[in-house]
């Protein structure tokens, strides 16, 4: 591929005139549409949509647990294959490279400049329209992306390319904790956020001790690197905690389940220099207390992670097309693009990992 000669601005011969979009017109209720295949733009690709994950928040919008707007398409964890490629698109892609859609941004904003790219306003960008439906755009034939936005993932797996976004978002909190090698790093819940924590923690060389109340989510910890592991359901995780690490409590925690008294059960469970990391948003939010002369006294952190710089997702990229990670366990089913309410609806099934769609 990479003899081909130059496709700066040429559209690819096989790119269909129209294409299928599923919309969530409301919650519940999935939709169909036809549109025109959209047009790179300069600067943009156009991918051909492999395989697209089903994360939180198409869940939420779905279910109706997280206000949104609709009509709705959702889709924000890609996977596919460079179909065409617009104007003024930097080298280095090729039409048929397979790549995850990942974040962009403008390379000029004082977030840019001083290497934190998750704030700047183009982070998000290359959320399509067609008509009055809005979203990442993911359950559809194609959609079209900046081109500093997709990643290279070689021949890795589609399905498993398509896991690249969440990778990136644990890869950031790890890279922000920084452990060092055999620190003792909590992580509370091991949903697939969780197990992508554990994934990330291992490969920085920490101790992960993860907490859960589901047996079989904690023997997928186990299975996916986990240290330690705290059946929450049985043992009292603070407790344990303190077991684990002579008392000290731990020097980090990842809570990757915002619900309930988690939050509060983290903070009660860090040593001195303590670092929380707030990975998961919560619906409904459930406040938390912070004692400021405790994390005063302490030197305490409190972290909010939401997404990954570019170079997390570079980074995440790297992991999975290289085969240094294994993702295929956070994997639990495949639906074809047709049945996208069925995906969703299995998506919501409790203890269920990602559900991929492929268009
Ligand atoms: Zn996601
Ligand atoms: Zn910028």
């Amino acid at each position: 591929m990479s003899d081909a000669p130059p496709q700066q601005g040429r559209d690819a011969a096989s790119v269909p005139k129209e294409m299928r979009v599923g919309t969530m017109a409301a919650a519940h209720q999935i939709e169909f549409r036809t549109v025109p295949t959209p047009e790179p733009a300069s600067g943009d690709v156009l991918v051909r949509i492999r395989a697209v994950a089903i994360c939180t928040w198409e869940q939420r919008t779905y279910s109706g647990q997280q206000p949104n707007t609709f009509p709705f398409i959702g889709g924000h964890e890609i996977a596919g294959e460079i179909a065409a490629i617009g104007p003024n698109c930097a080298p280095g892609l090729e039409i048929g490279d397979l790549v995850a859609v990942g974040s962009a941004s403008c390379g000029r904003c004082h977030w840019c400049m001083t290497g934190q790219d998750r704030a700047c306003a183009r982070h998000y960008a290359g959320a399509p329209r067609y008509g009055d439906a809005w979203g990442p755009g993911g359950f559809a034939d194609f959609k079209t992306h900046p081109a500093d936005g997709v990643y290279k993932v070689g021949d890795a797996p589609i399905d498993v390319a398509s896991l690249t976004e969440p990778l990136s978002c644990a890869v950031h909190a790890s890279r922000i904790l920084n452990p060092y090698v055999s620190e003792d790093v909590v992580v509370l819940g091991a949903g697939v956020m969780g197990l992508m924590n554990v994934v990330a923690l291992k490969r920085r060389g920490a101790r992960v001790i993860v907490s859960e109340i589901d047996a079989g989510r904690l023997a997928k910890a186990k299975a996916m690197g986990a240290d330690e592991l705290i059946d929450a359901s049985k043992e009292d995780p603070i407790a344990r905690v303190k077991d684990l690490t002579e008392g000290r409590g731990t020097e980090a925690v990842i809570c990757a389940f915002g619900g309930g008294s988690a939050n509060e059960q983290a903070l009660a469970m860090l040593s001195e220099k303590g670092r929380m990391v707030l990975f998961a948003g919560a619906y409904p939010e459930a406040p938390l207390t912070l004692a400021p002369n405790k994390m005063h006294d302490h030197e305490r952190q409190v972290i909010g992670v939401v997404s990954g710089d570019k170079q997390d997702f570079y980074i995440a990229s790297r992991l999975i097309r290289y085969h240094q990670v294994d993702l295929s366990p956070l994997i639990q089913a495949t639906y074809p693009l047709t049945q996208l309410g069925e995906a969703l609806d299995a998506s919501l099934k409790p203890g269920s990992y990602r559900i991929i769609v492929e268009p």
